[in-house]
C-alpha cells in the first residue's frame, strides 16, 4: 500500500491527511514537513506567541490524532526532487518515497530583502515557530523595532510590539498599508488606530540599507537618507509560493503551482492545495493565487472529496480572510477587482464596513470589529443576494438582515412554484 504522500504540514496538508481519514479513504497518508516541529498555527506567530516566551506552539493535531488516525508524520524531511514516472519523491538526507497520489501543499517563503544589511544579526522573517521565538528572546534587550513592510506581519507585530512598549517604527513602500488587501478607507481607519497607540508609521518610504556595529543592527536607512534606531528589525514585505519541488516535476507554474478546478496539477497523480497554487476562482472568472488559512483548508477538504471518489464540482469556496491587530478585528468576505462602486457604513460615529458592489452585484465586504456583519456579509455574498446601496448607508445591521431575510422567503417561494 503506497498510498498519498502529502509535502507540507501547514494549515494545507495537516487538514488534507485529516480530511482524507474522515471521508474514508484507507490506504496509507504520509505527511512530509520540513519544520521539524508537531504542525502548528500560524496566526499567533506574529501576535500572541512572540509575546513572551511562557506562549506555548498551539498545535493543529495532537500527536495522538496521527498515531490514532495511522498519519505517518515525516518531521524536518527536506523533499527535494520528483520522479514522475517512477512515482517517488527523493529528499535530501538521501532517502526516497513512493505515492500512488502526490500533493504539493509547500506553501510560501518569506520575500527577503536585498538591500545591504539585510542579513545583519537582529534582522528576522517571521514564517515559523523558530523565527517568532528567535525575535521574542531579543525582546527584553530591545527598545527600538523598525518594521520593513506594513502587510498583515508587519501590522499585527508592530500593534503587540507597541503595546509592550518598544518604540515601534513601520516603514511602508506604498502609499498606504495593507495595499493590496484593503481599501484606502480600512487602511487609513487601521492606520489611524495604531497612531493613536504610539506606532510611527511612515508610508511611500523604502530603505536603502541596514546599518551596522559588529555584526548586529543598529539603524534603518531610508531613502531619504533618514537613520532610524533599530536593535530589532522586522521584515514582512510578502511571499513567495514554494515552486522549486514543482519545477522538478516541470509542472506547469504561473504565480504558483497551476491547478484545475479539482485542484489537480498538469501532471496525472500530482496535486496541489494552498497559499502555494494559482487555481480557477469561481467569483472572480480568472486564474488567481490566494494566500489565506482558509483557503487552505477548505481546498485540502474539497481535494480529500476528490481523493476518496466522491463526485465534484470544482472548487468554489467564498475566499474570506482575517488579521487581529491590537484591538482590531479586520474581516474581509469575498473578493473584488475591476470597476467597483464602495459604500462605506459608519456606526457608532466609526468606520463600521465598506461594502463593494460590481455591475449592482454585492462582491466584497470589508468590516472592523463586526463579526456578526462579517458572517452575514459570507452569507450574502454567497447566495447572490445584493443589499440596497441607498439603503445600506442609512439603515442598522438588523435591517439588512431582515432583507435578507424576505429575499430568501421569495427565491425559495419562486422556485417551489416552478
Ligand atoms: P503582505 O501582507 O503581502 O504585505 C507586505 C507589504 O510590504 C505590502 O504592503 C508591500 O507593498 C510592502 N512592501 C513590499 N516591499 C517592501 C519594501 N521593500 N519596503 C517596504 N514595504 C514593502 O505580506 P506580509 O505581511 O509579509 O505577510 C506574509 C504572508 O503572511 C502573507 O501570505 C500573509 O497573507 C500572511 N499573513 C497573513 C496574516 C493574516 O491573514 N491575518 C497574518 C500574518 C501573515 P506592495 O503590496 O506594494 O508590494
Amino acid at each position: 500500500m503506497t498510498g498519498i504522500l502529502i509535502i507540507g504540514a501547514g494549515h494545507g496538508g495537516t487538514q488534507l491527511a485529516a480530511s482524507l481519514r474522515k471521508h474514508g479513504y484507507g490506504s496509507a497518508i504520509t505527511l512530509v514537513s520540513e519544520d521539524p516541529e508537531l504542525p502548528y498555527h500560524k496566526p499567533p506567530l506574529s501576535k500572541s506567541f512572540m509575546q513572551s516566551s511562557d506562549q506555548k506552539i498551539q498545535p493543529l493535531r495532537v500527536e495522538a490524532f496521527f498515531e490514532s488516525n495511522d498519519i505517518e508524520l515525516r518531521m524536518g524531511e527536506i523533499a527535494t526532487g520528483i520522479d514522475r514516472v517512477a512515482k517517488r519523491v527523493t529528499f535530501k538526507n538521501g532517502k526516497s518515497l513512493a505515492y500512488d497520489q502526490l500533493v504539493l501543499a509547500t506553501g510560501t517563503e518569506a520575500r527577503k530583502l536585498n538591500c545591504r544589511g539585510h542579513d545583519l544579526d537582529g534582522v528576522f522573517s517571521i514564517r515559523t515557530a523558530a523565527n517568532s521565538r528567535a525575535i521574542r528572546e531579543r525582546l527584553d534587550h530591545t527598545t527600538d523595532v523598525v518594521i520593513i513592510g506594513g502587510g498583515f506581519i508587519g501590522l499585527e507585530s508592530a500593534a503587540m510590539l507597541v503595546k509592550q512598549g518598544h518604540c515601534v517604527t513601520v516603514l511602508e513602500l506604498a502609499p498606504n498599508v495593507l495595499g493590496r488587501a484593503v481599501s484606502t478607507e480600512i487602511a487609513e481607519a487601521v492606520t489611524c488606530e495604531l497612531q493613536q497607540t504610539g506606532v510611527d508609521i511612515r508610508c511611500s518610504l523604502g530603505v536603502d540599507h541596514i546599518a551596522g556595529e559588529d555584526g548586529c543592527v543598529t539603524h534603518v536607512v531610508t531613502t531619504s537618507g533618514e537613520h532610524i534606531a533599530a536593535q530589532l528589525v522586522i521584515v514582512g514585505i510578502g511571499a513567495i509560493p514554494c515552486t522549486s519541488l514543482a519545477e522538478t516535476a516541470q509542472l506547469e507554474i504561473e504565480n504558483g503551482i497551476c491547478v484545475d478546478g479539482n485542484l489537480k496539477t498538469s501532471s496525472s497523480d500530482i496535486y496541489a492545495i494552498g497559499d502555494c497554487v494559482s487555481f480557477p476562482q469561481v467569483q472572480l472568472g480568472q486564474r488567481i493565487r490566494l494566500e489565506s488559512i482558509q483557503n487552505a483548508t477548505e481546498q485540502a477538504d474539497h481535494l480529500a472529496i476528490v481523493l476518496t471518489g466522491g463526485a465534484t464540482n470544482q472548487y468554489a469556496r467564498l475566499p474570506w480572510f482575517w488579521s487581529d491587530i491590537g484591538v482590531m478585528k479586520l474581516q474581509i468576505a469575498g473578493l473584488r477587482n475591476g470597476e467597483i462602486e464602495k459604500v462605506v457604513v459608519h456606526r457608532d460615529d466609526r468606520l463600521a464596513a465598506v461594502y463593494h458592489y460590481s455591475a449592482n452585484k454585492l462582491v466584497s465586504v470589508e468590516t472592523i470589529n463586526g463579526a456578526g456583519e462579517h458572517m452575514l456579509a459570507r452569507k450574502m455574498i454567497t447566495e447572490g443576494f445584493s443589499p440596497s446601496k441607498d439603503a445600506l448607508a442609512l439603515t442598522n445591521l438588523a435591517s439588512i438582515k431582515e432583507s435578507f431575510k424576505q429575499w430568501k422567503t421569495r427565491i425559495s417561494t419562486l422556485s417551489a412554484s416552478l
